[in-house]
């Protein structure tokens, strides 16, 4: 008999900001689907209430690691712990990421470096550090979160927009490098979604109104367990021919 293609257990999946908004949610979505999981932000008290809650949900594995994407030292160290642990890692999901909103001529050199520091550097070094470990065992997922905001704009976010920008075409050129290893590398793009990075537009009605009004379907924030889908099928073996691909979990906002 055929094996269920979205089945991820015998897999190992390493999610940045996995301790909580989207990053739990996908993390509970892929141990959900049988992958042992771990989670890695800068506070580690709060990824080992995630990995605990991850581990009395599903019954997998989970495994809590601290590591802040900016700097470079804590990455590998990281990446080696979740080695030393399980041996493999099958998916990366590089999901850490920070959105700092302010007019254009009011951000500081150092707040721009902090965002790209954050979602691009981070990004590009953790690929560099599963890269000899995916490339030996020709395998392997990466998955990106973008945004809608790396592909229209919005006042007040010239670096996260710039930022999201380049994921987007990390994604394609890394994408494109990778193939002949047999590593797929595609980003999900999420639309407006009800997390702490949208604190500001939970405490402003007239700013979450505009932001929902913007979403065709509902007219709505979206809810976290909604990206779980996409991200268990982007880790899975149903996707192995897809590549390169930014996928949109929007409710429509780049449709329009
Ligand atoms: P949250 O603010 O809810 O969570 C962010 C996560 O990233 C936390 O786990 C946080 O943990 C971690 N994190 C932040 N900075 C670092 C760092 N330097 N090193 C390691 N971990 C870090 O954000 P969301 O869940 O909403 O966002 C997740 C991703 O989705 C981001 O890339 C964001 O840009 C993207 N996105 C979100 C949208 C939304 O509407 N929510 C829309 C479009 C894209 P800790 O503080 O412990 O380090």
């Amino acid at each position: 008999m055929k094996s269920y293609p979205f089945d991820l257990q015998q897999k190992v999946a390493l999610i940045t900001g996995g301790s909580r908004g989207l990053g739990k949610a996908m993390a509970l979505a892929l141990a959900t689907a049988g992958a042992r999981v771990a989670v890695a932000s800068r506070h580690l008290p709060t990824c080992e209430a995630t990995a605990e809650e991850l581990r009395s949900q599903t019954g997998r594995d989970a495994l809590a690691v601290a590591c802040d994407v900016t700097k470079p030292d804590q990455i590998h160290r990281m990446v080696d712990t979740v080695l030393e642990q399980w041996g493999q890692i099958d998916i990366l999901i590089n999901n850490a990421g920070i959105n700092i909103r302010q007019p254009m001529e009011t951000f500081s050199l150092e707040t721009w470096q902090q965002i790209m520091d954050t979602n691009i550097t981070g990004p590009f070094l953790c690929c560099q550090a599963v890269a000899p470990h995916m490339k030996a065992r020709r395998s392997g997922r990466i998955i990106m979160i973008g945004s809608i905001m790396g592909e229209v704009g919005l006042p007040h976010r010239v670096p996260y927009c710039a930022s999201k920008g380049a994921i987007h075409l990390m994604t394609k050129a890394l994408a494109i490098e990778w193939a002949p290893y047999n590593i797929t590398v595609n980003a999900i793009a999420p639309g407006p979604f009800m997390t702490d990075l949208n604190a500001q537009a939970r405490q402003d009605s007239e700013y979450f109104r505009f932001l929902a009004d913007r979403v065709p379907l509902g007219r709505r924030f979206g809810d976290p367990e909604e990206i779980g889908g996409l991200a268990v099928f982007l880790a899975s073996d149903a996707s192995r021919f897809i590549t390169g691909a930014i996928i949109p979990v929007d409710g429509g906002w780049l449709a329009q």
